[in-house]
C-alpha cells in the first residue's frame, strides 16, 4: 500500500523512515543512521523521485510520486538491500558510490561506529575488495581523508552470450565493466560438448590476450537461447538445442575453470543489460529478443522475473491465435503453430526460401529485406504483427514502462518496430500504454552487459564477500 508523505523531500524522507514497516522490526534504532541523501541516492525519474534511505543497516528504496495532487511514496521491496552486520554488508554501499567513500562518510551512511567501520574497511582492503585511493581534504578538521573504492583488479569475470548462430564472449572486471570482447559464429545444434569446448577456447583466448591467469577468474556466466531451470542451472527441454536437455554445464566448464558458473536465459540477460545500462530506474521493463527465435525477458523492480520455474515470458512457443494461414506450420519445438513458427528468424528464412528467394539464416533473410525484396518486407511486417500481438498480452499483464526490442531482426527498426508499436498500442489497455515506451535497443551487446552485471552482483553480494572473508582471514 502506498504511504502518504509531506511534499518536501526531506520531511518526506523523515516521515518515510519513521513509518517504514522495517523500522518496527529492526533490532536497534540508530537515529544518527538517517542520513541526508547524497546525489547518487537522489534520482529524478520523470515525475517521480527515487531515494535510497540508508537506515540501520538497510537501504530503503522509495519512489516518491505526485498522485492525485498529493506526494505519495512506494517502498520498493525487491530493491531493498538488507545490509548485514558484517564487513560484506558495506560492499553494496561502495558499489553504489563509485567515486569512493571515506571512513567518515561510511560512518554517516551506515550509522556504524568509527571502530566498526575501520575494522570492516581494513578487512575488505586486506581481502582485495577495496582499495585505498586518493586522499581528499574532506575532513572537517582539515586532515586529509583516505578514500576507499571497489578494487577493480581483484580478478576477472568471463561471460558468453550465446545465441543460436553466434556467441559473444567477454572478459570483464569484478564490477561488470567489459574489458575485452569478441564475437564469432557458432551452431547451437552441434551440442553442448562441442559448443562448451569452443566457448572455453574463446575464454582462454581472452585471458591470454589480457595476460590474466586462469586462477584469477572469479565466475563464469553463460546465457543460452532456451528455457533455463534457475535452481539447477541447466537447460530444460530446449526446442532447438539438441543434447542440452539437463546437461551439466557447470561440470563441463569445471574441467577448464575452477570457479562457479551461472547459466541464464538469453532474453533475461539482455533485459538486465538494457535495464542497468539504459533504463536503471524503470519499475518494469520487457525485453523482446527476435533473432532466430523469439523470446522475452522481464525486469520487475530491478530484478529478473523468472517465474516459479524459469519459464516466465516465453512467448515464442505459445500457440498463435487467429493464424494467418490455413495450415499451421510446424515449429522447431515439435508443436504446430507457435508464434516462433511464423515470426522467428528461422521461419522467415524458410518462408522466403519457399517463395523462391533462398535464405539459409536470419542474417541472409535480413540481407534480402535490406536489398528491398518485397516478399521479405511483407514477411517482416507479418512477423511484427504476430510478435506485437504476443507482446501486447504481456503489456496488459505486466504493465511495463518500457518494451525494448533486440536481436538481429530488431535491426530492421523502421519496418518492424513501426508495425509492432501500432499493434501493441492498439491491443493494450489505455492505462497500460499511457506511459509506455517502445524502442529498439541502442546497445551493441545487451546480453554481455546483463551477464556481466549478474555476475558482479553475485561475486559482490554481502553473503559471498563474507564467505570469502571468513575463509581467508577469520578475524571477528
Ligand atoms: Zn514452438
Amino acid at each position: 500500500m502506498p504511504l502518504e508523505f509531506p511534499e518536501h523531500p526531506v520531511s518526506a524522507i523523515a516521515a518515510a523512515v519513521t513509518t517504514a514497516p522495517a523500522a518496527r522490526t529492526v533490532r536497534r534504532v540508530r537515529k544518527r543512521a538517517i542520513s541526508a541523501p547524497s546525489m547518487s541516492d537522489f534520482v529524478q525519474v520523470g515525475q517521480s523521485v527515487r531515494i535510497n534511505v540508508h537506515y540501520d543497516f538497510q537501504v530503503h528504496n522509495y519512489e516518491f510520486e505526485k498522485r492525485n495532487g498529493r506526494c505519495q511514496a512506494d517502498l520498493m521491496p525487491s530493491n531493498n538491500v538488507w545490509l548485514r552486520d558484517t564487513p560484506g554488508a558495506l560492499i553494496p554501499l561502495f558499489r553504489e558510490h563509485r567515486d569512493g567513500l571515506t571512513k567518515s562518510e561510511t560512518m554517516r551512511l551506515t550509522g556504524l561506529s568509527r571502530t566498526a567501520v575501520s575494522q570492516r574497511i581494513d578487512a575488505l582492503v586486506e581481502a582485495g575488495y577495496l582499495t585505498s585511493g586518493s586522499t581528499t581534504a574532506g575532513d572537517v578538521r582539515g586532515r586529509p581523508a583516505e578514500r576507499f573504492t571497489m578494487h577493480v583488479r581483484r580478478g576477472v569475470l568471463l561471460v558468453a552470450d550465446t545465441g543460436a548462430t553466434e556467441v559473444r564472449t567477454a572478459l570483464c572486471d569484478p564490477l561488470g565493466a567489459v574489458l575485452e570482447e569478441q564475437c564469432g559464429p557458432l551452431d547451437i545444434t552441434e551440442g553442448p560438448e562441442q559448443i562448451l569446448s569452443l566457448i572455453a577456447a574463446r575464454f582462454d583466448d581472452l585471458l591470454q590476450r589480457a595476460g590474466v591467469a586462469h586462477d584469477r577468474v572469479l565466475r563464469i556466466g553463460l546465457s543460452l537461447p532456451g528455457p533455463v531451470d534457475h535452481d539447477r542451472q541447466r537447460v530444460v527441454r530446449p526446442p532447438i538445442m539438441t543434447g542440452w536437455d539437463d546437461y551439466d554445464i557447470a561440470e563441463r566448464l569445471a574441467r577448464d575453470f575452477a570457479c562457479p558458473v551461472t547459466v541464464e536465459k538469453d532474453a533475461n540477460a539482455m533485459a538486465l543489460g538494457e535495464y542497468r545500462q539504459v533504463y536503471p530506474h524503470t519499475p518494469a521493463l520487457v525485453f523482446v529478443k527476435i533473432g532466430t527465435g523469439v523470446g522475452t525477458g522481464l525486469i520487475i523492480h530491478g530484478d529478473i522475473y523468472r517465474g516459479a520455474d524459469g519459464a516466465a515470458g516465453d512467448i515464442g512457443h505459445v500457440p498463435l491465435h487467429g493464424q494467418p494461414t490455413d495450415k499451421a506450420p510446424q515449429c522447431r519445438c515439435g508443436n504446430d503453430g507457435c508464434v516462433e513458427a511464423y515470426a522467428g528468424g528461422w521461419a522467415l528464412a524458410r518462408d522466403l526460401s519457399a517463395a523462391g528467394f533462398p535464405a539459409r539464416s536470419v542474417n541472409e533473410f535480413i540481407d534480402h529485406v535490406r536489398s528491398g525484396n518485397r516478399m521479405a518486407l511483407q514477411l517482416v511486417k507479418q512477423a511484427a504483427t504476430i510478435v506485437g500481438t504476443a507482446v501486447s498480452d504481456i503489456v496488459n499483464m505486466v504493465n511495463p514502462r518500457i518494451v525494448v526490442f533486440g536481436g538481429q531482426l530488431a535491426e530492421l527498426d523502421d519496418i518492424l518496430l513501426a508495425t509492432a508499436r501500432n499493434v501493441i498500442y492498439g491491443r493494450s489497455l489505455p492505462l497500460a500504454t499511457r506511459n509506455l515506451r517502445i524502442a529498439a535497443t541502442t546497445l551493441s551487446a545487451p546480453g554481455v552487459h546483463g551477464l556481466a552485471q549478474l555476475l558482479a552482483d553475485q561475486v559482490n553480494s554481502a553473503a559471498a564477500v563474507d564467505a570469502i572473508l571468513t575463509k581467508t582471514a577469520p578475524r571477528e
